[in-house]
């Protein structure tokens, strides 16, 4: 049997797509692509991939910005059987070296002002092809070759096992990870959220998130093509875009910063929402107090999941029975999660914090040519998250903290050692450590806490000029704060508890 996740889409959402011209996507400028274009138009993106010498195995790294253009081009790599490796759109050239060495690409897809510096990059292999696409998706040369292709293509034969994307995640190491995710990853997870969340050809999901990241490439994206569904795409979130198109949604997924931020909205309320049927928030955690402050507003309750870039979706909040504020839920039906000792791995009883652990089939199969890294994070064939949390007594799973120290700012992660290397080669700098602090707008908002070497003279301004030409935006410190030394334990540790006590008020 094929199980090309392409195929799988096109099954389960047979009796909808038989009416071709159902929609896939609206853009906000109106545009409408069917069901029916999806099939013709990620035929041709295939096609002009197989053009390109790209073969099923090869990787496909994309860095555009969001259109329907970039996710019927996420099909294509489906169907073609290449691995679709998005990034993030805000890597600077010096992070896309990296990336392009480590996944030695046959092809990358582009924006058209970075097609010239990728293609002088020095670790791009000789056999790899850049190509363009533009903001909207409607030029580059990606488009121009695909307009030319024939509008059927026979899906290429996958293995459940085999390879349909690698997500980098940040590296606790100063490097980044790709997870390699497989069709079968991929489908299961899917379709496992597409019946706990009731998810049915009658909904429309409004899209504000990145496609870049597991949250709004597979979760939203996946479980819309598994339904039948349709969804309007917003290029970004944007309050007032959210207002506009909100009444003609069912749906909606965010990060917790969107949901504080359309707090702040005065048009939020019971009429405005009272057509939507679920909002579904994860990445990062939602306060408690911003559940309740939306249930006050709107009347729904704001069902909250827990997932990462390694595993999917892990848990969720019921759609039926309590969602309860300050938890992530159960463990979704094939998902077996644990809390155990993090040295030991021995179980933990109710209510003891451990080491979250999760086994089942949405689980990763492991680093991108990192088998040591892969063997060190599993343990008796649990995923060892990185996330301390808890089980209730009800068996709601609760996530206290992170074991690695991860800022997430915006919903982004961010480690901290990365920027701190990125500081530390800064000529006059002696040490650093960056933390997250509580920030109302990006739930932490990423602050460098540094050690000048005698007699510098470094500036805040001076600092965040340099970082923000080494890092992307987003992993760039909100604050710099000079100190004339870190506090450390007696074994050497700097500690970061303490920074994050001291400077817990930074953001007030
Ligand atoms: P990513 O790989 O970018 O999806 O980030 C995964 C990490 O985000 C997890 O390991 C958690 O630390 C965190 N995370 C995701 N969802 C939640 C949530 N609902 N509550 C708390 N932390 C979360």
């Amino acid at each position: 049997m094929n199980h090309n996740l392409y195929l799988r889409f096109k099954k389960q959402g047979e009796p909808q797509r038989s009416v071709a011209q159902r929609v896939f996507i609206r853009g906000v400028n109106g545009a409408i692509i069917s069901y029916a274009d999806v099939e013709a138009r990620s035929a041709q993106l295939a096609h002009a991939l197989q053009s390109w010498q790209v073969r099923p195995g090869d990787r496909v790294v994309v860095q555009v910005e969001k259109s329907a253009e970039a996710l019927l081009l996420y099909l294509a790599c489906l169907r073609a059987g290449a691995v679709y490796v998005p990034l993030h759109t805000g890597y600077t050239l010096a992070e896309l070296e990296y990336f392009i060495g480590d996944a030695r690409p046959t092809l990358v897809v582009c924006a058209p002002d970075k097609q010239t510096a990728i293609n002088a990059l020095a670790s791009r292999p000789q056999a790899c092809t850049v190509v363009t696409l533009n903001a909207d998706g409607s030029d580059g040369g990606l488009v121009q070759c695909a307009n030319h292709q024939s509008t059927e293509f026979i899906e290429v034969w996958r293995a459940g096992s085999d390879l349909a994307a690698i997500l980098y995640t940040s590296g606790t190491t100063g490097r980044s990870k790709g997870a390699m995710l497989s069709h079968h990853n991929l489908s299961s997870n899917c379709l496992v959220l597409k019946d706990y969340w009731h998810y049915s050809s009658d909904d429309v999901l409004l899209h504000a998130l990145p496609i870049f990241h597991t949250h709004g490439l597979f979760v939203a994206t996946n479980i819309t093509l598994a339904a039948g569904a349709s969804m309007i795409l917003l290029p970004k979130f944007d309050p007032a875009l959210v207002q506009r198109f909100l009444p003609e949604a069912t749906v909606m997924m965010g990060v917790p910063t969107f949901y504080v931020r359309l707090l702040q909205e005065s048009w939020l309320n019971q009429a405005a929402t009272k057509h939507m049927r679920l909002f579904i928030s994860g990445s990062a955690p939602l306060l408690a107090e911003t559940h309740r402050l939306w249930q006050q507003r709107t009347g729904h309750a704001i069902l909250e999941r827990y997932g990462m870039t390694e595993t999917g979706m892990n848990t969720s909040n019921p759609y039926q029975g309590e969602r309860v504020p300050g938890t992530v839920g159960f463990p979704l039906p094939e998902v077996s999660l644990r809390v155990v000792d993090p040295e030991q791995g021995t179980p933990m009883r109710v209510d003891d914090i451990g080491m979250i652990e999760v086994k089942g089939p949405n689980v990763f199969s492991g680093y991108w040519q990192m088998p040591e890294k892969t063997r060190a994070e599993f343990r008796d064939d649990y995923f060892i998250t990185g996330d301390l949390g808890k089980i209730d007594a009800s068996g709601y799973v609760h996530i206290v903290g992170r074991g690695k120290d991860l800022v997430i700012s915006g919903g982004f992660n961010v480690y901290p050692k990365e920027v701190e290397n990125e500081i530390d080669a800064l000529p006059g700098v002696e040490e650093s450590a960056v933390i997250g602090v509580s920030h109302a707008d990006f739930g932490e908002g990423v602050t460098a806490i540094v050690v000048l070497a005698e007699s510098a003279q470094l500036t805040e301004t001076h600092v965040l000029t340099q970082l923000k030409q080494r890092l992307a935006a987003f992993k760039v410190p909100k604050r710099v704060v000079f100190v004339a030394a870190l506090p450390r334990n007696t074994m050497g540790k700097v500690q970061k508890n303490v920074l994050r006590e001291t400077y817990r008020n930074l953001y007030q």
